[in-house]
């Protein structure tokens, strides 16, 4: 068994890729071909947002936003202890201080309370400004964003949404990637909407800053004269090159298709069944809040506190059945922010989580017996002492 069986979705939608991958390749327009200006407005269109800006991968995305809005030294970035290492990663890069703040023990998703507390401490002590949140869709479920915009509008904070892992999801029928002033999500291939290496978006209704992302994303090219052939070598800022390629559009204009009409339907239904076949276990299953909808970017129990988890996982393994853990390490124990500010956060719960998370195989085309197979092996292995 696979973690995450990326061949089976090829399978299905090989003919249409390699009709798109085919039709690239025979333009030659590997740079900024109309694939990737097709797959902009098909995504923005999707996440009902004004524009959209594709870009080289997730990371990028954060960073270039963080960028737009000029957030950098002397700014104190507000962001999630549990979270894979770009949320605290790209605001550091741009020469801000990530303050790490804990999550709620039921979403995994960053806790608005925690948030606020840590917003006030970082304006009474003034070492940093309180500039800016990084909210993440953490497993595909997105994040609190009723609490965390308004705390946002309270201390005049700019939200960003991290929603690499959260493409898809919903709250009360409105997308993830609409609700930050920006948001960035990732095209990595496991990610809910993945292309065949990196890739990214970013997403925001404002035109100014749509304007300054284009421009970052092209060396800081002179975005102001579309029609001026020379404005490219015209350069206004300091910027990247990040750019999602014409094959990737081309391989996403499909994969979008298929997962807007019934990738995201089976991926929640595999979802019910392991929630069914584990439910009267005593672990800790995934919970999605009322009027929430998880597009199950991962599907993570939580264990007994005191099982022996790499002693599961390897049983796991004998019997053909991957598990990954995400995360076994909470952001401000990261070595890369040993030393400075950001290593002081006190969040118990991400310790909690880190300790016991595990996650299982899943995919929207997984099948029944596979889950099953999966959760009658973990009830068996809970079952034996030694455990
Ligand atoms: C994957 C991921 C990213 C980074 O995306 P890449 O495309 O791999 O650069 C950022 N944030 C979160 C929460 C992620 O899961």
């Amino acid at each position: 068994m696979q973690f995450r069986n990326l061949q089976r979705q090829y399978q299905v939608l090989k003919s249409q890729i390699d009709a798109g991958v085919s039709d690239v390749l025979a333009s030659a327009r590997f740079i900024s071909g109309p694939q990737v200006k097709e797959l902009e407005k098909a995504l923005a269109e999707y996440v009902g947002v004004k524009h959209c800006i594709t870009c080289a991968n997730g990371t990028d995305a954060l960073s270039i936003a963080l960028r737009a809005w000029g957030v950098g030294k002397g700014d104190a970035v507000f962001v999630p202890d549990f979270t894979f290492f770009s949320t605290g990663e790209c605001p550091a890069d741009e020469g801000a201080a990530p303050v790490f703040v804990d999550v709620d023990p039921h979403t995994y998703n960053m806790d608005p309370v925690k948030l606020e507390q840590a917003v006030k401490r970082t304006i009474a002590e003034g070492k940093y400004r309180a500039r800016a949140v990084i909210a993440v869709d953490l497993f595909g479920l997105p994040a609190d964003y009723g609490a965390i915009q308004a705390i946002c509008k309270k201390y005049g904070l700019l939200l960003l949404e991290d929603a690499a892992q959260g493409f898809g999801g919903s709250i009360g029928g409105k997308r993830a990637c609409s609700f930050g002033d920006i948001a960035a999500t990732s095209f990595f291939p496991a990610k809910p909407l993945g292309c065949f290496g990196d890739g990214g978006a970013i997403f925001t209704d404002n035109d100014d800053w749509a304007d300054r992302i284009r421009s970052i994303c092209v060396h800081g090219k002179d975005i102001g004269k579309p029609n001026d052939p020379n404005a490219k070598y015209n350069n206004v800022r300091i910027g990247k090159n990040s750019r999602l390629d014409t094959l990737q559009a081309a391989i996403l204009l499909p994969k979008l298709e298929a997962f807007q009409s019934y990738e995201l339907d089976q991926i929640n239904t595999a979802a019910s069944w392991y929630s069914e076949a584990l439910k009267d276990t005593g672990l800790t299953l995934p919970m999605v809040p009322h009027g929430y909808y998880s597009s199950w970017a991962q599907y993570t129990i939580r264990l007994p506190e005191n099982a022996d988890r790499s002693k599961i996982q390897g049983e796991l393994k004998k019997k053909d059945i991957p598990t990954m853990v995400y995360y076994a390490k909470p952001m401000h124990l990261q070595k890369a922010f040993s030393g400075t500010d950001s290593a002081a956060a006190d969040c118990p719960v991400t310790s909690e989580i880190c300790n016991t998370v595990l996650s299982l195989p899943l995919d929207p085309y997984i099948s029944k017996e596979d889950v099953g197979y999966v959760a009658e092996n973990i009830k068996t292995l809970l079952c034996q002492e030694e455990i």
